[in-house]
């Protein structure tokens, strides 16, 4: 990572709970990340310690922030979520950058 890595740079995520099918393709892709729960539908979660465990947020369009390091994996889970519905976007102005909604 760059010295210039800034708050733009900072991304999160969050489910449309509306949409998501529970076959749990990001469960399995982020799992730090998401995380399917006893409804059989995917929520996002915060990073926490090792060994600790992290309560999912369950509010409607809850976000959650992309770690850099699991980046690549929360991409790959947006791009092949059957949903549609896993929106990343940029903390900064809240632009979809990869999504259902990203340009
Ligand atoms: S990949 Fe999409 S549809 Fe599948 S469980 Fe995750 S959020 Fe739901």
């Amino acid at each position: 990572m760059s010295a210039q890595h800034t708050a733009a740079d900072e991304l999160e995520v969050w489910i449309d709970q509306e949409l998501c099918t529970g076959d749990g393709i990001c469960a399995q892709y982020a799992p730090e990340v998401f995380e399917l729960d006893i409804d059989g539908l995917a929520y996002v979660k915060p990073p926490v310690a090792a060994g600790e465990e992290a309560d999912l947020l369950t509010e409607p369009g809850a976000t959650a922030p992309v770690p850099l390091p699991l980046l690549r994996d929360v991409v790959e889970s947006a791009k092949d979520c059957p949903g549609d519905c896993i929106h990343v976007r940029r903390v900064a102005d809240g632009t979809e950058v990869h999504g259902p909604d990203a340009d």
